[in-house]
């Protein structure tokens, strides 16, 4: 994706309130991102652990969703869940549930889509083997990295459709 500055991102929300916005901590890596590597942009707040951003490009502008993590309903340390973007399967809260509240009329009435996503949302880096999993393995290893991302921009979107649709 191309480089996104801090006015960018904090502009780019769809979910959430201005204020919410304005006081999310950027990534602490930002802005030296490997931004070529990136199929969206998405990680923890440093302030806040049980809040999580991700931002994509759609048509052409950067989307912003801000999404809550679910812990407390941790299935136990050996539980495997998949990450539905990447589909990579990890042990140990390695995949966190994670909700989006819906945008328009769907969100003022408190509707949430939950998606199931690694825990430090660096899907991107582990499709490219950028960066490795401690629990490693994915299922379907004899995709091509190419074949991985184009899945991963398919899966991103259906998930962007979800919470604005
Ligand atoms: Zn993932």
């Amino acid at each position: 994706m191309r480089p996104l500055t801090e006015r960018d991102i904090r502009t780019s929300f769809v979910n959430c309130s201005k204020g919410e916005t304005q006081r999310l901590g950027l990534p602490k890596d930002f802005p030296d991102l490997p931004w070529p590597d990136l199929d969206f942009l998405g990680w923890r707040d440093p302030g806040a652990p049980e809040r999580a951003y991700l931002v994509a490009e759609r048509g052409g502008r950067p989307t912003g969703l801000a999404l809550r993590v679910t812990t407390g309903a941790s299935r136990g340390f050996t539980s495997r869940s998949m990450c539905s973007l990447c589909l990579t399967t990890r042990t140990g809260g390695g995949v966190a549930l994670m909700t989006a509240r819906r945008t328009g009329e769907p969100g003022r009435q408190g509707n949430t889509v939950g998606q199931y996503l690694c825990a430090d949302l660096s899907c991107p880096l582990y499709v490219r083997g950028t960066k490795q999993s401690v629990a490693g393995g994915g299922l379907d290893e004899s995709l091509t990295t190419e074949e991985k991302i184009v899945r991963i921009e398919a899966n991103l979107r259906a998930f962007l459709d979800k919470v604005t649709g």
